[in-house]
């Protein structure tokens, strides 16, 4: 057992460290927006993803709700369309059309994504920690939308999907894990949300965290769409992302969809 001294000590490097990874990823934002971008003209959509918004103790990937508002504006001035993501995840998608997709169901995906995109009429996916949203913990209490919430966010252009049982880094998982946190989560949307999810997204997303095996269990398991991150680096066969962090000002943001980001993996 830890002196309370050295427990607060551990804490307080704790924090620094966040500090530091996020001070890294402003810089990298920043720096990344900078680069002018040459190459050929993109060919297919992009579907961008997004956490909280508005709900600032998520960390760096909350958005706040005017910089969320102000980017859904710079897309439609930019002349960019909003379709679903499973519409970009199975054409392609065109060159000028962006997704919404919104992961971990933190409480403000109901209280302010969802008005927002609902008043503008927009399609948006939501994918599910199946073991957040029971509510078996504080914190999950505290920021997780839980079934019932879950269920009265349902209708209009909604897609639900799942993103696992307990948001593992499903490359260090062993088959068994794998094909529980697939079909567990699967099957807790089902029996709670009244229909059974055909897409996934893959937690952290990025390449390192996906192999074949997953990729192959999480077919058997059902799941037609499995989203990753990011543009160039995504795991084959899967629908790749645009991660949007706190740090992305109009600038970064206008960068982020002429496509500064699209080998740049978060959680790195
Ligand atoms: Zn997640």
């Amino acid at each position: 057992m830890l002196k309370k001294g050295a427990k607060a000590v551990l804490r307080s490097v704790g924090l620094q460290r966040e500090q530091i990874a996020a001070t890294r990823m402003a810089v990298e934002r920043a720096t990344l927006a900078s680069i002018p971008r040459t190459g050929a003209k993109r060919q297919w959509g992009r579907i961008l993803a997004y956490h909280s918004v508005g709900q600032p103790r998520t960390g760096v990937n909350d958005v706040s709700l005017r910089r969320f508002e102000r980017q859904l504006d710079i897309a439609i001035e930019l002349g960019f369309e909003f379709v679903s993501a499973l519409q970009i995840a199975h054409t392609g998608g065109e060159p000028n059309q962006l997704a919404i997709t919104v992961d971990d169901a933190w409480t403000s995906a109901a209280e302010n994504i969802a008005p927002i995109v609902r008043k503008r009429g927009l399609p948006w996916s939501l994918f599910v920690v199946s073991g957040w949203s029971d509510h078996a913990d504080d914190w999950t209490r505290k920021d997780i939308l839980n079934w019932s919430q879950l269920k009265d966010l349902m209708g209009g252009d909604l897609e639900i999907g799942s993103h696992s049982v307990s948001h593992p880094d499903f490359s260090k998982l062993t088959p068994d894990q794998v094909k529980l946190e697939l079909e567990v989560s699967r099957d807790g949307i089902a029996e709670n949300l009244g229909f059974v999810p055909k897409s996934f997204a893959i937690p952290y997303g990025q390449s390192a965290n996906w192999n074949a095996m997953a990729h192959e269990l999480a077919r058997s398991a059902g799941y037609d769409t499995i989203y990753s991150q990011a543009e160039r680096t995504g795991f084959p066969g899967t629908a790749p992302r645009t991660f949007v962090t706190k740090f992305d000002n109009d600038r970064i943001f206008r960068a982020l969809l002429n496509g500064a980001f699209d080998s740049w993996e978060e959680w790195v």
